[in-house]
């Protein structure tokens, strides 16, 4: 699905300065061609000789961002994004409503390289893989438990183990003496 996205949208959520200056960027040619990189685009913009490398793209209809420069405010686009966003409507730019930003499509094709190696594994020997890492690491425990429906039994157990099992000892202590 296209989603449509213009200039008026791009003023509405920048700083008045950081779209001043984007328009600036644009008009002296300083951003180079768009390309298409996971549904939104991407381009190199030139700003005071450093290259910055630039994508935005349209995500659940929000604007993600992506740059290699390191913006004062994280929560803020950066001059540079806002560029690309704005020669990209120029262009005619064709938005994917659910793009993914180079740094995600990275992570997702080594994600995918690395299941489709995992699925030539002997299905015993994959079990074992995956368990000898489950009992060092929590949070892929916890994964493998509530994946297979099983999440309720260790709290259960360990609920159990940690609030009963010091509670007897220290009442019977407790009643020795007297
Ligand atoms: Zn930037």
């Amino acid at each position: 699905m296209a989603v449509r996205l213009d200039v008026d949208t791009v003023r509405g959520i920048v700083d008045p300065p950081v779209f001043r200056g984007a328009e600036e960027l644009l008009g002296s040619g300083m951003v180079g061609e768009i390309s298409t990189v996971g549904g939104g685009c991407a381009a190199v913009v030139l700003d005071g000789g450093e290259r910055r490398s630039a994508w935005v793209g349209v995500t659940d209809g929000t604007l993600a961002t992506e740059c290699d420069c390191e913006p004062e405010d994280a929560e803020e686009l950066c001059v540079h994004v806002v560029a690309v966003a704005l020669s990209a409507i120029q262009a005619d730019f064709a938005w994917s409503s659910a793009a993914t930003s180079p740094k995600a499509a990275v992570v997702d094709s080594r994600v995918r390289r690395l299941a489709e190696i995992a699925a030539e594994l002997p299905l015993r020997r994959l079990a074992m893989l995956v368990a000898e890492h489950a009992v060092g690491d929590r949070r892929l425990e916890a994964k493998l438990l509530t994946h297979t429906g099983r999440i309720d039994q260790p709290t259960a157990v360990g609920a159990t183990s940690c609030c009963d099992a010091p509670e007897k000892p220290e009442s019977l202590l407790g009643r020795e003496p007297a």
